[in-house]
């Protein structure tokens, strides 16, 4: 019954105990023998020969005693004859109280009957039995134990009884039982894991002292997927498993790539961590798996290897699209500010002696007015339209081209022999302007303005390259050469310059500031219209500096402003000179637009013109256009203040500005000084004579005098007379002096040589 399955054969572990058993069997076979040989003759007197066989089998009994298995054996009527120590020990009864019972008087009766069976089927078989069933300890527990028994037989050879011995099992049962839950947990584990769990078998396996391309090769060749769970099989475009198991794992993978994979491999000690590689599935979709592999090596060989694989497909898609959205531009699709300085940093990084690069800036000029005026709708596809035909003419050439942000735009070329190239791609790149862009039907004219740096001429890290292509570029729009290489001769941020600019501060203090004048004629009378003041520093080191070495800093800085009060008050301090010493004129200071945002000005000239007791019709102001663009209602309120004074006000550098003819009608102005660059030209260039015509034109139709700056000679002066300019100022008619030459001047009467012949 019962007894039929537990007769299997006990795992390894127990194997040791077991052969101990059976040869201890043997032994208490023996003992069982005697004391029943004696136990028939025991109503006889003993011969000595009986004595000593007696006090063998006490001995033998010694023995049986000292063996730690526990033993019994029983007659064939089933009933216990003797048993050893470690018996008594395990049923908690001592000899005496088991000899001469049976199974029934010492087990519970599920058990005795199943004790009961096995004797029998036992003695039927005259021979050994081993099985597999419980026993109840004197612990009151239930132990698994593997019963080894046999019969024994009488000297005449005839079964007379049997002999078992017990080996307890319970604490391997549980640690089997053990294990195959937690097998089955691991099992389960990895099924339902979602990330692909394999085993490879690696067959032959690969020897660790082989050179490292070697090693590569056997595990191309010889690593096969020995099993697997089902994520692993559907990351591959499998369904189960059993699809995977027998394949080569170079199937997965381009060769170049698995060599690659493998030699970090093996490299990195037979393990791999999160390695992210591509590889396709068996449709030829691109994946992407996060790998990570653990080689067994065990003597030297690498017989296994055991893998996770992670799809990282969606999560690589992902990265890949925030890190275009973070290296591009909404709008144009272009890459942006934040590309361009990478790749730049790349570029920089890989320039050798030889090779130069140049990064273009391009800024839209009058951008704002298409905005403004069209609209930001129509602003954006103007931009859009703008970078499709600049990456037409890059396309061919290998420019990288980026948006900086608003109307800017920056062009990396690395192609760059020599300056005529980046000339040349300047000019291309400013020509894709010149056809008008068709905004909704509207055609927009614009220009650009594009500044240029080269490296490693102008700097070799992507700060000081965007900051020189940056100056080059608004140079460029100043002066409108549409297109300009950076020199440090236009760069108001070098080195030497911001220590200038550390002086400047106790060049105010320090009076280091001197007034030069410059003389302007009355073209129609001949007779002197008056001085304009221009600023020029004695430095301590540097010497003699024009203003245009230290006004834009002074402009950047709040320096500017108790800079222009000193130059105010020294001009009216001059006039209160000169008009002691009889000369009546006019001095026209230059005024920085932050001037025209500070509400004490008209205060500070007021008091000025008291102390020094000056006629404020004596005074006169150049405001250049730029000022009056930026901030038109407080500029027109401050001016309107400084007028009502009596002071004289003229816009300065004319034609270079942008201001409209209905701002400059709305502003109290007195003249319009026209900018020395038309004036220089305007005998060479027929636009320019027609600029400075029409200028004066105008400055008459709103009454106002028009001045031209820059006369460098005769025929200028006399074209000017002939076309009706009010007054002339320049080279030809007297270079600014310091104030005691100018005095000379005055008394030499030098202007009657500009009066009308
Ligand atoms: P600006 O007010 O237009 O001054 C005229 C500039 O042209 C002066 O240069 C003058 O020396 C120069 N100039 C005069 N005649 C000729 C000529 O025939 N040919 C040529 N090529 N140039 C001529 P400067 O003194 O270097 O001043 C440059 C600019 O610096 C001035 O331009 C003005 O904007 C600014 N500046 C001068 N003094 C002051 C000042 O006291 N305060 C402020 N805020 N700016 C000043
Ligand atoms: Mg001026
Ligand atoms: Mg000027």
């Amino acid at each position: 019954m019962a007894l039929a399955h537990s007769l299997s054969i006990p795992p390894s572990p127990a194997l040791t105990g077991l052969s101990v058993a059976t040869l201890v069997l043997d032994v208490v076979a023996v003992i069982a023998v005697v004391l029943l040989v004696r136990a028939l003759r025991s109503r006889r007197k003993l011969t000595l020969q009986e004595q000593r066989a007696r006090e063998d089998v006490l001995h033998l009994q010694n023995i049986i005693d000292a063996v730690p298995v526990p033993m019994f054996y029983k007659g064939l009527d089933g009933r216990y004859l003797g048993c050893n120590r470690a018996f008594e020990d395990v049923l908690g009864k001592s000899r005496g109280e088991i000899t001469g019972k049976t199974v029934y008087d010492v087990a519970p009766p599920d058990l005795a009957e199943v004790y009961h069976q096995a004797d029998l089927e036992l003695i039927a078989s005259q021979g050994k039995q081993v099985y597999e069933t419980k026993v109840l300890f004197a612990d009151g527990m239930r132990h698994d134990i593997i019963f080894h028994k046999a019969v024994f037989r009488d000297p005449g050879g005839a079964v007379c009884g049997m002999v078992g011995s017990m080996l307890d099992i319970s604490e391997q049962k549980r640690t089997e039982q053990h294990l195959i839950r937690s097998e089955d947990r691991y099992k389960a584990f990895i099924a339902m894991s979602t990330e692909g769990i394999w085993r490879g078998d690696v067959s032959p396996p690969v020897d660790v002292t082989m050179p490292v391309e070697e090693q590569v090769a056997a595990f191309i060749e010889n690593l096969r997927i020995a099993e697997c769970n089902d994520a692993l099989a559907r990351i591959y475009g499998f369904t189960t498993a059993g699809e995977m198991v027998g394949r080569r794992t170079r199937e997965f993978y381009d060769l170049h790539q698995v060599q690659e994979v493998l030699e970090t491999f093996v490299a990195n000690g037979y393990s791999l961590n999160d390695y992210e590689i591509r590889q396709y599935d068996r449709h030829g979709g691109e994946i992407w798996i996060s790998s990570t592999l653990v080689g067994v090596v065990e003597d030297g060989q690498v017989s296994r290897v055991w893998g996770t694989r992670r799809d990282i497909t969606e999560k690589k898609r992902q990265h890949d699209a925030l890190e275009y959205i973070a290296n591009h531009d909404s709008l144009t699709g272009l890459p942006n500010r934040f590309y361009l300085k990478n790749r730049l940093e790349a570029e920089l990084a890989m320039l050798d002696d030889h090779g130069q690069l140049a990064l273009f800036i391009l800024d839209l000029d009058r951008f704002k007015e298409v905005n403004d005026t069209l609209g930001h709708h129509a602003g954006d596809l103007l931009l859009v339209e703008f970078a499709k035909r600049l990456q037409q003419v890059l396309a061919g050439l290998g420019g990288d081209i980026a948006r900086l942000g608003g109307d800017e735009f920056a062009i990396i070329y690395t192609r760059v022999r020599n300056e005529r190239d980046v000339c040349w791609l300047a000019e291309l790149m400013l020509r894709t302007m010149h056809s008008p862009f068709d905004i909704e039907g509207i055609k927009v004219e614009i220009e650009g303005s594009l500044g240029i740096s080269l490296a490693p001429l102008h700097g070799r890290t992507t700060s000081d390259l965007l900051r020189c292509a940056d100056v080059a570029m608004y140079r460029a729009k100043k002066v409108m050469t549409r297109y300009c290489l950076y020199s440090p001769e236009h760069d108001p941020y070098t080195a030497e310059r911001l220590a200038l600019m550390h002086d400047l501060g106790g060049a105010v203090r320090n009076n280091e500031l001197v007034l030069f004048y410059q003389p302007k004629v009355d073209l129609k009378s001949g007779s002197l219209a008056g001085f304009e003041a221009l600023v020029r520093w004695n430095h301590p080191t540097n010497g003699l500096l024009l203003p245009g070495e230290f006004i834009p800093y002074a402009e950047i800085s709040e320096l500017i402003v108790p800079l222009t009060y000193q130059i105010i008050e020294r001009a009216i301090s001059q006039l209160h000179d000169w008009q002691q010493e009889g000369i009546v004129t006019t001095i026209a200071c230059n005024l920085s637009t932050r001037l025209l945002m500070d509400d004490d000005l008209s205060y500070h000239i007021e008091a000025f013109l008291a102390r020094y007791r000056v006629n404020p019709a004596h005074l006169e102001l150049e405001i250049t256009e730029t000022a009056l663009i930026t901030e038109p209602e407080r500029a027109r309120e401050i001016l309107g203040r400084i007028h009502a004074m009596g002071v004289r006000l003229s816009i300065d550098d004319f034609g270079t500005g942008y201001s409209s003819l209905a701002l400059l009608k709305s502003l109290p102005l007195n003249a319009l000084k026209i900018d020395l660059l038309f004036v220089s030209q305007m005998l060479r260039s027929e636009q320019d004579a027609i600029i400075v015509t029409s200028t004066v034109n105008l400055a008459h139709n709103l009454g106002l005098q028009v001045v031209a700056e820059g006369v460098e000679c005769r025929e200028t002066l006399e074209k000017l007379r002939e076309i009706g300019c009010d007054q002339a100022q320049g080279y030809f008619i007297g270079i600014p002096l310091c104030a005691e030459t100018t005095g000379q001047w005055i008394e030499d009467r030098r202007w009657r040589e500009f009066a009308p012949r």
